[in-house]
């Protein structure tokens, strides 16, 4: 326990499955959060069912600029430092093939997954504590193709391109900024995939998926979570620059 004893985390997206148990997670072992998200019934909810005087709820769009200084000077007001960033914050689009894709989920996608991350990078970081650690949240689909998911694969490719520019421009403060690759994780974002793929029958979608995961199952939002606490722990402290798979062996299978 007190992995993160005495540091400060933001954690964006901070309502979704993967957000709240990464923050859970990181109020366990004593690090002050400030949970980030856009979803305001959300957050209101989540104030009231963890009710812990180390956590701190900002209703921002991470897209925009002026959010992004927002939830900055708000946790630095709050809290004095930022140690942790969780860049986790993401939407899925639609499951369309690239020729039927509608250009504006696309231009949604890259706001939020791509320029969200961006914006992120460019104003957190340099106020950052030496020493503090930069996860961003990517997927499978930063590292493979999947059909009908253009938008998304091709922005979970681009944060590596930030991670791998943003781990050698803060080097220097030992800041170290690393990318989480999970497969199919069971919350809200695969329910409203499966959905979208076959209204009729999203059972029999995410017994598809299923099948592709060697584990035989989708991860939980807290396994996630776990691997966020290591890199964001002293543990990590010598890696880097580097795409952490969290797949139950779908990329080898
Ligand atoms: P989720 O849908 O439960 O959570 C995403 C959260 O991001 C939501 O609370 C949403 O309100 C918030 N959000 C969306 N747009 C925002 C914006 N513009 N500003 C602020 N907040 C915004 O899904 P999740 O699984 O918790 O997703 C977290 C991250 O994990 C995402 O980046 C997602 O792409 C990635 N991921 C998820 C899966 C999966 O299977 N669920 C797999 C691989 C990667």
């Amino acid at each position: 326990m007190d992995r993160l004893k005495d540091k400060v985390a933001i954690i964006t997206g901070g309502s979704g499955g993967i957000g709240v148990a990464t923050a859970k997670l990181f109020l366990a072992h004593g690090a002050k959060v400030v949970l980030v998200d856009k979803d305001k019934d959300a957050l209101a909810t989540l104030n009231k069912e963890l009710n812990h005087e180390n956590i701190r709820f900002v209703l921002a769009d991470v897209s925009k600029k002026e959010d992004t200084l927002k939830f900055l000077n708000d946790t630095l007001r709050t809290f004095g430092k930022i140690d942790i960033f969780f860049v986790n914050a993401g939407i899925e689009g639609v499951a369309r093939p690239i020729a039927d894709y509608p250009e504006d989920v696309f231009d949604k996608v890259v706001n939020v997954n791509i320029k969200g991350v961006w914006l992120g990078c460019q104003h957190i970081i340099p106020k950052m504590q030496d020493g503090g650690s930069v996860m961003i949240t990517s997927s499978v689909a930063g590292l493979k193709g999947f059909a009908n998911l253009g938008a998304y694969v091709a922005s979970k490719h681009a944060v590596v391109g930030i991670m791998k520019v943003a781990t050698i421009e803060n080097a220097s403060r030992n800041i170290r900024v690393n990318t989480i690759h999970p497969g199919p994780v069971d919350n809200d974002m695969m329910r409203r995939i499966e959905s979208d793929v076959s209204p009729e029958s999203p059972k029999t979608v995410k017994d598809g998926f299923t099948a592709t995961v060697p584990f035989g199952r989708y991860a939980t939002s807290k396994e996630i979570g776990e691997i966020a606490l290591f890199l964001a722990s002293d543990e990590s402290k010598y890696i880097t620059g580097c795409t952490h798979l969290i797949d139950g062996g779908m990329l080898t299978a």
